[in-house]
């Protein structure tokens, strides 16, 4: 039987990720360094501050974050694992009813407030709709993650971002799948003056044909698109259910399997 390996869109094996909570006035300047470098993030907003302590207003939101994603992090930013559990499916679907009327489109990943989860708040999510959340500790590693709702990331950006940028970039053997994802507030480059380390980084790793620039969401959705693959007994027949393609390795090559189609793999 040959050897079938999930990759990512166009068959790369490396995929970069950003994750930035609160949604504070700095999030202009990080995002316009995103765009400059073709690079995407995931921006996770509490909906009951938009405008207030110099966060972006509600009515920037839709523009500002336009090819990015824009996600939860509760309406008032508690620290949720202290609260009720009606206090904390009202903070999330308060918070998801507010950025959706803004984005118009079904905002279904969040980061923890504070960090703070439990067994049971993870529990709760799914029914919550959402589908994703960040923990505040980090890997160190380029790992996809074993569970979405327990997501670490790779590093926060004052842990040694450019060694292990250059460690990501270097890696070139594609029988593994490699994920960097890199956390952080945006207001911590002005407390730390260091816009020059997010720049630098966005600089070194934009651009690069093998690595792709993914929001968290659409890592989740690229995942579950994946699973939801059906082959034959022998994997000689890829069927792709969903609505969008999934990439395999066969063999040495790579495949697409679009949308609805049944493939057959290999010679
Ligand atoms: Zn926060």
């Amino acid at each position: 039987m040959q050897n079938i390996y999930v990759a990512f869109p166009g068959g790369r094996f490396k995929a970069l990720t950003f994750s930035y909570d609160d949604g504070k006035l700095q999030d202009r300047r990080l995002v316009s360094i995103f765009n400059r470098h073709g690079l995407k993030g995931s921006f996770h907003l509490n909906g009951g501050l938009l405008g207030q302590a110099e966060r972006i207003p509600a009515a920037e939101v839709r523009e500002l974050y336009a090819g990015h994603e824009v996600s939860a992090h509760t309406y008032t930013h508690p620290t949720i694992a202290r609260c009720p559990r009606e206090q904390v499916a009202r903070e999330i679907l308060d918070d998801r009813k507010a950025l959706e009327d803004l984005v118009g489109y079904p905002v279904r990943g969040l980061s923890y407030p504070n960090g703070s989860c439990s067994d049971d708040i993870v529990r709760l999510l799914p029914l919550l709709g959402i589908e994703y959340s960040r923990l505040v500790p980090t890997t160190g590693g380029f790992s996809m993650p074993e569970d979405f709702l327990r997501w670490q990331g790779t590093c926060h950006h004052n842990q040694e971002l450019e060694r292990r940028g250059e460690e990501f970039l270097a890696f070139s053997r594609s029988q593994y799948l490699y994920l960097m994802y890199v956390w952080g507030h945006s207001y911590e480059f002005d407390r730390d003056g260091n816009w020059g380390l997010i720049e630098g980084f966005a600089e070194r790793m934009g651009g690069k044909g093998d690595v792709w620039y993914a929001t968290n969401i659409e890592i989740v959705d690229y995942m579950n698109r994946w699973k939801a693959m059906r082959f034959s007994s022998d994997c000689s027949l890829a069927h792709n259910p969903s609505a969008g393609s999934v990439w395999v390795m066969v063999g040495g090559g790579v495949a697409e399997v679009p949308g609805g189609a049944t493939l057959r793999l290999g010679a």
